[in-house]
């Protein structure tokens, strides 16, 4: 057999949507499955929708993720170049050799008179399809509209009857009557080919075995394997991938934010959780396995066992699986990554490794961080409440009490570390024969000012240091006596 080739061919668009990576991600795993060759092609053909930058977004994006590509732009290879606008002479002559066996065409025909047609087909509630006019021009009218330099586009000539058939590993075999085919334009009025044609000749040019892309293009492929039947090219095997939605009714949409690979990295997900996930957005091992490497993923993914309905992007899935991969990072690994977090809302010079200790296992993703310890910077604003927790039985009464007693002791302490502080706490228990929770509960709450908190009264202590700490424990025991009188 002969070595596979894949092809990942972005448009410079400025983003990485999920779906795009995720079609990156299969035409990967396809290709390196069989120790195959894959391929990074830039389709850059239409001009008006180049945005500046947008190639760094591709290339750091599959350098980030590991997707490293055989041959591209960057790196060369023996069938390049590997940018359309580059390719353009190519396009236009295999298109004038269409043009030569009647597969294809000039066509003169003005805007004013293609909107005409559509205006007409749209009030028929017909799909506008060309008319093939100027496939009737004589030759000496087409040398002479060339010769006079009227703008021109060659389009596909498609028959009018018959069925075209092909055949996709995903979606099965597709037939659609050729009654339905437009004559697609080929090369556009400004030289450049259109997405239509250049997909096909660069597929054939560069050895593409598996064409990996969105299910979107599916409805095209019939009009592309008429291109690859008028050229005499063998058809390349067709993996259309299913669409990934935000919910059934919605597709992921650039405008939510949600869409894109640096939207998610910015949210606080880790690029390994965001692979990992895609890979199983429109798959499955077929196991209950869900944690793969990327390694793992080229060794078990078959693409034969893609689905055909569309992939919902589960939120709560993708946050679950990047807390996987966050407990995986080291403590240091992890401190690092939580830093820029730690210090949106911490000023103060604290000690962040210890912060990390306690977020470690509790962290989903990096950008829920700041509300959950912004308390360290500055105490919350938060009601007497808060102290009465049903469970370990604290009142207004017995915490005052608890915070009024265990301010000397911390006073008392002149080596402040967790040590001490649980040792001045639980001295208390003993001297007011209570159990835990009625000290620690109300010097919890007294230092956090949150109905909840990463670690409790001894952690945060230590790191808030001992006079922070007895300034807070001082604001407790002032609330619970307004809230007792
Ligand atoms: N340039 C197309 C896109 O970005 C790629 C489609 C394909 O893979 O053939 O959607």
């Amino acid at each position: 057999m002969a070595k596979i080739r894949t092809r990942f061919a972005p448009s410079p668009t400025g983003y990485m949507h999920v779906g795009n990576l995720r079609t990156a991600l299969y035409a990967y795993l396809i290709a390196k499955h069989e120790g195959g060759d894959f391929i990074l092609r830039i389709e850059d053909t239409d001009q008006e929708r180049f945005v500046e930058g947008a190639l760094d977004i591709i290339y750091n994006t599959l350098k980030a993720t590991g997707l490293k590509h055989d041959e591209g732009p960057d790196i060369g290879g023996s069938v390049g170049p590997y940018v359309q606008s580059e390719r353009t002479s190519i396009y236009l002559e295999y298109a004038k050799s269409l043009v030569e066996k009647g597969e294809a065409y000039y066509c003169f025909c003005t805007k004013e008179r293609i909107d005409a047609l559509r205006t007409e087909s749209e009030a028929q509630k017909k799909t506008p399809k060309y008319d093939k006019h100027c496939l009737h021009l004589s030759k000496e009218a087409i040398e002479e509209n060339l010769a006079s330099g009227i703008p021109y586009v060659i389009r596909q000539n498609n028959p009018e009857t018959g069925t075209t058939t092909f055949d996709d590993e995903i979606y099965g075999s597709i037939s659609v009557d050729n009654s339905e085919l437009d004559d697609m334009i080929l090369i556009k009025s400004d030289g450049f080919p259109t997405y239509n044609f250049a997909n096909v000749v660069d597929d054939h040019l560069m050895g593409i075995t598996h064409v990996v892309r969105g299910s979107e293009y599916l409805s095209s492929s019939p009009k592309y394997n008429r291109l690859y039947e008028a050229f005499g090219w063998d058809v390349p095997t067709y993996v259309h991938c299913p669409p990934i939605m935000k919910d059934a009714q919605h597709k992921l949409s650039k405008r939510n934010g949600d869409a894109s690979f640096e939207d998610l990295i910015a949210k606080g997900y880790l690029k390994d959780a965001v692979l990992n996930f895609i890979a199983l957005c429109g798959w499955n091992p077929g196991s209950d396995k869900e944690i793969f490497s990327l390694e793992e993923l080229i060794e078990v993914f078959n693409y034969k066992t893609i689905n055909k309905s569309p992939a919902i992007f589960d939120d709560v899935k993708l946050r679950w699986m990047n807390s996987e991969y966050v407990k995986k990072l080291s403590l240091d690994e992890f401190n690092e990554l939580a830093l820029p977090y730690y210090k949106q809302v911490i000023i103060k010079d604290l000690d962040f490794m210890k912060i990390s200790e306690l977020m470690h296992t509790r962290t989903e993703i990096f950008s829920d961080i700041p509300s959950v310890i912004d308390f360290f910077e500055e105490l919350p604003d938060y009601s007497a409440d808060l102290y009465l927790h049903k469970k370990m039985k604290t009142t207004y009464e017995n915490s005052l009490n608890s915070l009024e007693k265990i301010a000397p002791k911390f006073e008392a302490i002149t080596d402040w570390n967790f040590q001490n502080i649980e040792k001045a706490c639980m001295d208390l228990v003993q001297e007011l024969s209570v159990k835990n929770g009625i000290v620690l509960w109300p010097v919890r709450t007294a230092v956090s000012g949150k109905q909840s908190s990463p670690g409790g009264a001894y952690e945060i202590g230590e790191i808030l240091g001992k006079e922070e700490t007895l300034r807070r424990v001082q604001i407790g025991i002032e609330k619970l006596k307004s809230a007792l009188n």
